[in-house]
């Protein structure tokens, strides 16, 4: 085997159930991006036989894939495009998003036959999706042609949970629901909490939490705490293997452009993943782990392969797996590690894992 992902999902359970007994609320889990990279529809099973409540994604075609799979639990599409065919996702029984008066207007279009169920989506603060001038506008009659189900807006800073824009937030939420109340949409899942604010900010939680990267067992930022401080179990783990080991002598230069050589005798290997499988090119201070040891990335990583220092004492040999990251409970570098690698965070490594790569579920085996 040249690369794989191997996708835990009795951890994916643990963190669902965790997370959900930690809100004390509904949960929403979130599957988009193929479900951060570890397979939409292996997680959102897992989610769901796990208490989740509902099921989230941003496209229309996740939610319609999640669909033809066979899943029956709510769905939550948030990011629908306009002139997308709201017709079929109200057959489906996807719960769609709306951010605006026109885009409510499309959906009122498409709802003739059957209501389709809307959650309204406000902006309070981040300046992305939501109503904001357009919510002073909004009538009654403007909500007649649909179910209004849900209301929700996001936090940008759920993951600096001292800094007052979140207050502010959660004030403007409040304050903008009660304009549905006044139209008598009382009964309505109210929902902002991200995975940073279900972990850290518990008056949040209202009646339903949608988390993301927390119940794939990553923290949303190590400075609020680790996954493990956090209880939670990463689910993924990212090896390869060695295509080649070879021995070196002092300055020998490595890679594309000779932008790192070797600053004593040592053996290389060749690790067989590169920018085409998601290993971010510019990575440096990352690398893998490999009989107990971690060898760090020397050069820069290509399209297929790069290159790690193993060491001069090094027992490794062609063939051998080496692990790319891990839970870090061995020593391994971790999703953590690998985004701060690049100067990005453990989201960006773990949804770029490309399609060459295959997700095998099973525990993890070290
Ligand atoms: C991606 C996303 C989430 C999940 O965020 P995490 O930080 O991964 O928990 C929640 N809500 C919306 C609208 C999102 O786009």
């Amino acid at each position: 085997m040249r690369a794989e992902a191997i996708i835990d999902l009795s951890a994916i359970k643990h963190n669902v159930a965790q997370l959900k007994a930690k809100s004390g609320t509904q949960l929403l889990a979130v599957v988009k991006a193929d479900a951060y990279g570890h397979g939409l529809i292996p997680v959102a099973q897992a989610a769901i036989s796990a208490g989740a409540d509902m099921v989230g994604v941003a496209l229309l075609e996740e939610a319609i894939a999640l669909r033809e799979a066979g899943i029956t639990a709510p769905i939550l599409a948030w990011l629908v495009q306009p002139g997308s065919d709201f017709k079929s996702a109200i057959d489906l029984d996807i719960d769609l998003a709306a951010a605006s008066l026109k885009a409510l207007r499309e959906i009122t279009e498409a709802s003739s036959q059957k209501k389709a169920r809307v959650h309204l989506e406000l902006d309070t603060g981040m300046s992305r999706g939501g109503f904001l001038s357009e919510w002073s506008q909004l009538t009654a009659s403007d909500l007649s042609g649909v179910d209004v189900v849900g209301v929700f807006s996001h936090f940008a800073r759920a993951d600096e949970p001292e800094e007052a824009q979140n207050q502010d937030q959660l004030d403007r939420f409040n304050e903008m629901v009660k304009v549905l109340e006044g139209f008598g949409h009382t009964n309505i899942i109210r929902h902002i909490s991200n995975s940073a604010a279900t972990l850290k900010n518990s008056d949040a939680a209202l009646d339903m939490v949608r988390t993301g990267i927390a119940i794939y067992g990553l923290t949303p930022d190590v400075g609020m705490g680790s996954a493990k401080e956090f209880g939670l179990r990463p689910a993924m783990q990212l090896r390869s293997s060695l295509y080649l080991v070879k021995d070196v002598p002092a300055g020998t230069p490595v890679g594309y452009g000779a932008s790192e050589s070797t600053t004593r005798d040592t053996k290389l290997g060749v690790v067989t993943m590169g920018y085409a499988d998601g290993i971010p090119r510019i990575a440096r201070g990352a690398g893998v782990w490999i009989n107990g040891e971690r060898a760090p990335i020397i050069g820069r990583v290509s399209m297929d392969q790069f290159v790690v220092d193993l060491g001069p004492d090094s027992k490794a040999q062609s063939g051998d797996w080496v692990v790319i990251f891990g839970n870090g409970s061995h020593g391994e570098y971790t999703a953590e590690d690998w985004g701060a690698a690049c100067g990005s965070i453990n989201y960006e490594i773990v949804t770029r894992i490309g399609p060459r790569v295959p997700r095998i579920y099973s525990a993890h085996v070290y």
